[in-house]
Order: structure tokens, then C-alpha cells, then sequence
């Protein structure tokens, strides 16, 4: 077994579309970004790369490739996965920890469940999503941010 650590910010604007873990929010805000700013699933991404020390999404999907111009988070998602499965990792389990001032994210929160195990191919049990505000301090709580960490578990297969 093997662990990972994954940690990501996104500036937020009005205007734009706030999707996290692979959900859109109704949000004023959305997140400013190359891709579609999820932070969640980026923090995952980097969670899930660094267990199996594969460097991180950048490496992977550089910000300056087109190709990945706007591009749906749960498509990098599935290909980090994929990557792990090439060197003989399956995932164990994963916590995400979602920090924003608003919109409250709790109704939302099984809705991105479901989709992260989805996309990933794991039971929706072994996908953890939590949402915390920071009090309205720092660039969160200001509403100028939104960040997200993240912890997953990878086991080897063969
Ligand atoms: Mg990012």
C-alpha cells in the first residue's frame, strides 16, 4: 500500500462555471483556469500521482497544451487512473477536503461522490468528499479563492 497527498487553488470570478468534483455548482463565482478549474479532482489527480510518485498533473497535462484547453477534470481523472493501473496500482480509498466560503457545498456533496467513483471505477464508499468554510479568513474566506486537498490510498495489483 501506498499514499499520496494532493493540494490545488483556483482564483474565482464572476461569470464563470464552478464545477467541483465533477459536479457543477450553482455558484456567482466559477473557477478561472485552463482547464475547468475543478480543484477537487486536481487535488485527487495529485493525490493519486504522488502515491505511485508519477510527479503531478502539470507534468502530466501541461497547462500550456491546448488540448487541455477547458477540458472536463473527469477526463484527466479516469487517464490518472489509468496511468496507475499501467504500473500495477488500484485505488484503495480517497479523501477530499473542499475549502470555500460559498455557495455551501452540502448538497452537492453525494451527488460528487458518485461521480468521482464513477469516473474512477471504485465504490462510491471509498470516495470521501467534505466541504469546510474557512471562517471567512484568508483568500477563501475573502471569496477570491477556493482550494482543495486531498489523501489517497493505492494498492499494488500484480
Ligand atoms: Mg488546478
Amino acid at each position: 500500500m501506498r499514499i499520496g497527498f494532493g493540494y490545488d487553488v483556483h482564483a474565482l470570478a464572476e461569470g464563470l462555471d464552478l464545477v467541483l468534483g465533477g459536479v457543477k455548482v450553482p455558484s456567482e463565482v466559477g473557477c478561472v483556469a485552463h482547464s475547468d478549474g475543478d480543484v477537487a479532482i486536481h487535488a485527487l489527480c495529485d493525490a493519486l500521482l504522488g502515491a505511485v510518485a508519477l510527479g503531478d498533473i502539470g507534468k502530466l497535462f501541461p497547462d500550456t497544451d491546448m488540448a487541455y484547453k477547458g477540458i472536463d477534470s473527469t477526463i484527466l481523472l479516469r487517464r490518472v487512473v489509468d496511468r496507475l493501473a499501467e504500473e500495477g496500482y488500484q485505488i484503495g480509498n480517497v479523501d477530499i477536503t473542499i475549502a470555500l466560503q460559498a455557495p455551501k457545498l452540502r448538497p452537492h456533496i453525494d451527488t460528487m461522490r458518485t461521480r468521482l467513483a464513477e469516473v474512477m471505477g471504485i465504490e462510491v464508499d471509498c470516495v470521501s468528499v467534505k466541504a469546510t468554510t474557512t471562517e471567512k479568513l484568508g483568500f477563501e474566506g475573502r471569496r477570491e479563492g477556493v482550494s482543495a486537498y486531498a489523501v489517497a490510498l493505492v494498492e499494488r495489483t500484480k
